[in-house]
């Protein structure tokens, strides 16, 4: 099961309910196959010309190719790094690179982009790079007319994330790439929440540059890849041998790559199948627990994640429902998992205008399509009455239902 997870503790064992795919997903046993040969028997260095080095390097070409098919992409415009991170890092800095060669320092982005993009478009601004984050909408959308309008003589890049990891609204990536072409902007998309649960074509939905990661698709953690369009010149990371066209030095990560390659060839034979599961379980949690009194939910109903539930619930804190969660059996979230630690409300949350008491109460449910029935129905007896408890004990609550304090939510 890619749902349930055992703890060990004190002896006990105790099996939770996973629905935190957001944040990382279990392995699935065919990546986990797919990866043991080549830490046991085909463990040569892809670069060494012997034949146990080509067998290796005939293994790395053939998940080139399997992962570029996913995407509609070709092998040669696809690149491995240690994950999403490292992929969305050289997307922009490259195309930094290339516009400032013509003086075009302006960037467009989002808002509510991941942290590795957000924070690699600080770093180019303090290097004097112009950067203008579009508005979200309260619905969590971008739309392709908010970057004709925002696209300028001096624009290098436009960098919109394909689908938000928290509030899992999908954007409508195909126009904006369109407008982007249209204009002449390289048009990068970070598509770590997508890949491998919607179906992606890097052509026909113009796109110049994509940044995926395996552990969001039951593959291996550290390891993702850069689509970069042919002709595109890449800036290097991490500089040394020749590998990646040397673009990205580095010995291959060999058993994570053909983790990765089976994971998302997996993943996207089944995207139909997953995708009615997915759908049918999430519309099942968002429709029971929006009745939960002073709740909201987040994020566009249609253009969503099908794995997606993510509500505000005035008048508790997110961490601590997603600590009594825990100790009733289910691996939920509060939002990101990169700012959890941090008691900032999270920044997707503000941008799509939720003020900062009801960013505070929010939960992120992401499930996985092998969860089944019983389990939906836990989460749905647990987290109202989680929710009420916390509510209980919480004296801006009293104030709220004595009516010496507003609600913010109907
Ligand atoms: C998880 C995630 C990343 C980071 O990917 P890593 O492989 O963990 O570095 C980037 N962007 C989004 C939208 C993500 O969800």
């Amino acid at each position: 099961m890619k749902s349930s997870m055992k703890i060990r503790k004190k002896g006990m064992v105790r099996t939770m309910i996973y629905a935190d795919n957001a944040a990382t997903t279990k392995m699935s046993r065919t990546a986990i196959d797919a990866m043991l040969p080549y830490m046991e028997e085909i463990w040569g260095n892809p670069s060494s010309l012997y034949e146990a080095g080509q067998r290796a390097a005939e293994a790395l070409q053939s998940a080139r190719e399997r992962i570029a098919g996913c995407i509609h992409a070709t092998s040669q415009e696809i690149y491995f790094t240690s994950g999403g991170s490292e992929a969305d890092n050289q997307a922009i800095i490259s195309a930094a690179r290339i516009g400032e060669r013509s003086g075009k320092r302006h960037i467009i982005s989002s808002a509510f982009e991941h942290h590795a993009v957000l924070h690699t478009l600080k770093r180019l601004e303090k290097e004097g790079f112009e950067v203008e984050l579009l508005d979200v909408h309260g619905n969590g959308m971008i739309y392709p007319e908010q970057v004709a309008e925002a696209i300028r003589e001096d624009t290098c890049l436009v960098t919109i994330m394909y689908a938000n990891n928290e509030i899992g609204s999908v954007m409508p990536i195909s126009e904006i790439g369109a407008v982007c072409r249209n204009k002449g902007v390289l048009f990068h998309t970070d598509a770590v929440q997508a890949a491998g649960h919607l179906a992606i074509n890097v052509e026909e939905e113009n796109i110049d540059m994509l940044s995926l990661s395996a552990h969001k698709f039951h593959g291996p953690k550290g390891i993702g890849a850069l689509y970069a369009r042919k002709g595109i010149p890449l800036t290097n990371l991490i500089e040394g041998g020749a590998q990646e066209r040397g673009k990205r030095g580095g010995t291959e990560n060999m058993p994570a790559i053909m983790g990765m390659a089976a994971a998302l060839e997996e993943s996207c034979a089944n995207i139909d199948v997953y995708t009615e599961r997915l759908c049918r379980m999430r519309n099942r949690l968002l429709e029971g627990l929006s009745r939960i009194p002073h709740s909201t939910v987040n994020g566009d109903m249609q253009n969503r994640l099908p794995g997606n539930v993510h509500l505000c619930f005035e008048g508790i804190e997110g961490e601590s429902l997603l600590l009594l969660l825990d100790d009733r059996g289910i691996c939920a979230s509060s939002g990101s998992a990169c700012t959890s630690g941090s008691l900032d409300p999270s920044h997707v949350l503000l941008a799509i205008g939720r003020p900062h008491e009801i960013a505070h109460g929010s939960l992120r449910l992401s499930l996985s399509a092998d969860h089944t029935e019983e389990e939906i129905e836990e989460i749905l007896r647990v987290v109202p009455e989680a929710v009420d408890y916390l509510r209980n004990m919480s004296p801006l609550w009293k104030d709220k239902i004595s009516g010496r304090r507003e609600f913010l939510l109907p």
